[in-house]
């Protein structure tokens, strides 16, 4: 409002101004966040526990949500991890988040959920009691199994209070992934936020697997799925850039401001990846690593028997760049060992990697100041 504007008003509008009240109305205190029957007030942060179905192993069980309400209203993001019981990086990327010196600024409400599926998580397995994946069990329902009413409870508990949603993966045991988003980006907002996130490949897949991000992007809210890094490890890259994605997610939806920092280069989309797999049982000795350009029939690997004998060379049977790939040089006939996302011939990404792992460098400060995890 400029000066001569402010002259003009009267005493009583001045007044009105002061006292938080607007066009003869009261402005309206923000108001608190209800979850689980605990209610949040504005400007607090509360860890709430939601109770989830007992097992035999614990008698009584729960999700923790850190709760951050700010006094600013703003959009409500929540942020999970572990839904697959033994995908830790994400749990370590919500630590670091929390403790962000930036989240003084926020605007809205952040869910921080560390771990979702705490049944997995302690027998460090991907997997429910009952052997379900919870990323198949949703959006999941009030009576059924285990795996379905978990799915039930995040659904009606979280993603039902939010307007965007992070959703925190790695790779299975002994497979890493490269750092990369799935997203539907045929959905609103979606493609804005996988842009802002800021990791060089998106992998666009409109899904219908009882997964998470299909029960949210049915319920028409933007969510994105990061995938990087290896099954029950810390990966210092790869946390790193989960954090700097989330955080860049925050800043674009308007929970934190924004930032004159450098745009992260645009990630390539790509739409279909590939497994290659073992032509045979062996030994394996890759000769690509993630991120890496791949052509047609280049080589990805050597295999023999533990004699050094029967080599065979596992070629690319498409264009692609490698965001996946197994860790374990003991291999069977068929087993997945490199996953490749599918380029066209002319695309180049391999600078756009390069630049991305040049600035998450483990010896170079991190956003979050947090000590690099040596590994
Ligand atoms: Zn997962």
């Amino acid at each position: 409002m400029g000066l001569a504007s402010l002259l003009l008003e009267s005493g009583d509008m001045v007044k009105q101004r002061l006292d938080g009240k607007k066009d003869g109305k009261k402005a309206v205190a923000r108001a608190p966040f209800e979850l689980g029957g605990v209610e949040v007030q504005p400007g607090e942060r509360r860890r709430v526990d939601i109770p989830t179905p007992s097992s035999f192993g614990q008698a009584e069980s729960s999700i923790s949500v850190i709760v951050h309400h700010a006094k600013a209203p703003g959009p409500c993001l929540f942020v999970s991890a572990a839904i697959h019981g033994d995908e830790i990086n994400g749990v370590e990327i919500i630590r670091r988040v929390l403790a962000m010196r930036a989240l003084r600024q926020l605007r809205g409400t952040l869910l921080a959920v560390p771990v979702v599926n705490m049944y997995g998580f302690v027998a460090q397995s991907r997997y429910l009691p009952d052997r379900r994946d919870l990323n198949r069990a949703f959006p999941g329902s009030q009576k059924g199994s285990i795996a379905s009413r978990l799915a039930n409870i995040f659904m009606t508990e979280i993603v039902a209070k939010c307007t965007h949603g992070i959703d925190l993966h790695t790779g299975a045991i002994h497979r890493s992934n490269l750092p990369q988003l799935r997203a539907c980006l045929d959905h609103g907002q979606t493609a804005e936020l996988a842009d802002a996130f800021g990791v060089p490949v998106v992998l666009h897949a409109n899904v219908r697997d009882g997964s998470l991000r299909q029960a949210v992007v049915e319920r028409d809210a933007p969510m994105l799925l990061y995938e990087a890094g290896e099954a029950l490890r810390f990966d210092e890259v790869c946390i790193r850039a989960g954090v700097q994605g989330v955080i860049n997610v925050m800043r674009h939806i308007g929970m934190l401001p924004q930032k004159k920092a450098r745009q992260p280069a645009k990630p390539v989309v790509c739409t279909k990846s590939k497994w290659e797999r073992a032509p045979a049982g062996g030994i394996l000795r890759p000769q690509v690593a993630l991120g890496d350009r791949v052509h047609v029939d280049q080589t990805l690997a050597m295999l023999a028997d533990a004699a050094g004998e029967n080599e065979l060379t596992v070629t690319a049977s498409v264009e692609g760049i490698v965001i996946g790939r197994t860790n374990l040089p003991l291999v069977n006939e068929g087993d997945a060992i490199f996953h490749l996302a599918v380029v066209e011939e002319s695309q180049n990404v391999a600078d756009n990697v390069a630049a991305f792992h040049a600035d998450l460098d483990p010896d170079n400060p991190s956003i979050s100041n947090e000590p690099a995890i040596t590994s």
